[in-house]
């Protein structure tokens, strides 16, 4: 088994960009559960089903391949065979992500490739469930969150620097109901385990909130 950090928390925390820098600093691998996730949705947007539709996606999970590889530290996603990770983080496949992770066959298909990646590594993973299904024995458990306006401020920059076009009002609104489906569902919903240490990132800026995080990193190890 390797030493695994699990990150869990709502969309826009900083959880990928925070993690990513981490495992640089300590040389883990970084999984960034939340792509795979989205590798299923862009799937099941590109079959034309619709994301509701839990019979019609569960048989999909039999016919599609996903992989995960890195290529100078920075992870890709493949959906057969090809190479998606750009085109899992446009605004729709969020939806889509949100929407068919819900659903107990996508959940159950994914979960051995995460404990798998988990047991030949020392991982910093982040996703919604990591510290409270996937990895509960993880070393150390972070729990990361923001107020939802904050997040909302995080994301829409985000996507306007990378050229695509949004509302704040839109992005807010999405944030906010993606927040409430993750954390009302039945199965795996996003909430802190037990043993997870909180870290509210609403005051803190990126260099901040990563000090912060090295600081619980290494009074546990
Ligand atoms: O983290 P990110 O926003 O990329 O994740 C996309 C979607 O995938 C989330 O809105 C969430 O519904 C889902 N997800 C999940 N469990 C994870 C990671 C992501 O349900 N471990």
């Amino acid at each position: 088994m390797g030493f695994n950090i699990a990150i869990d928390g709502p969309s826009g925390a900083g959880k990928s960009s925070l993690s990513k820098c981490l495992a640089k600093e300590l040389g883990f691998m970084y999984v960034d559960t939340g792509a795979i996730y989205r590798t299923i949705g862009l799937a099941v947007y590109n079959a034309g089903i619709s994301p509701d539709d839990i019979t019609d996606v569960a048989a999909l999970l039999d016919k599609i391949s996903i992989d995960i590889k890195y290529i100078d530290g920075e992870q890709h996603v493949y959906l057969d065979g090809e190479d998606v990770s750009e085109q899992i983080r446009v605004h729709i496949i969020s939806e889509y992500a949100s929407k068919t992770s819900a659903m107990p066959s996508v959940r159950e298909y994914l979960l051995e490739m995460q404990r798998k990646l988990a047991r030949e590594n020392d991982t910093i993973m982040d996703g919604r469930d990591i510290a409270t299904v996937v990895l509960p024995d993880a070393d150390i458990k972070i729990f990361l969150t923001a107020s939802a306006q904050q997040r909302a401020k995080r994301r829409f920059l985000e996507l306007e620097q990378k050229g695509q076009k949004v509302d704040f009002d839109t992005v807010l609104a999405d944030i906010i109901s993606r927040d409430e489906r993750d954390s009302n569902r039945e199965i795996a919903p996003l909430k802190p385990a037990a043993d997870s240490v909180i870290v509210d990132t609403t005051e803190l800026d990126f260099q901040g909130s990563l000090d912060y995080m090295i600081n619980i990193i290494k009074d546990k190890r």
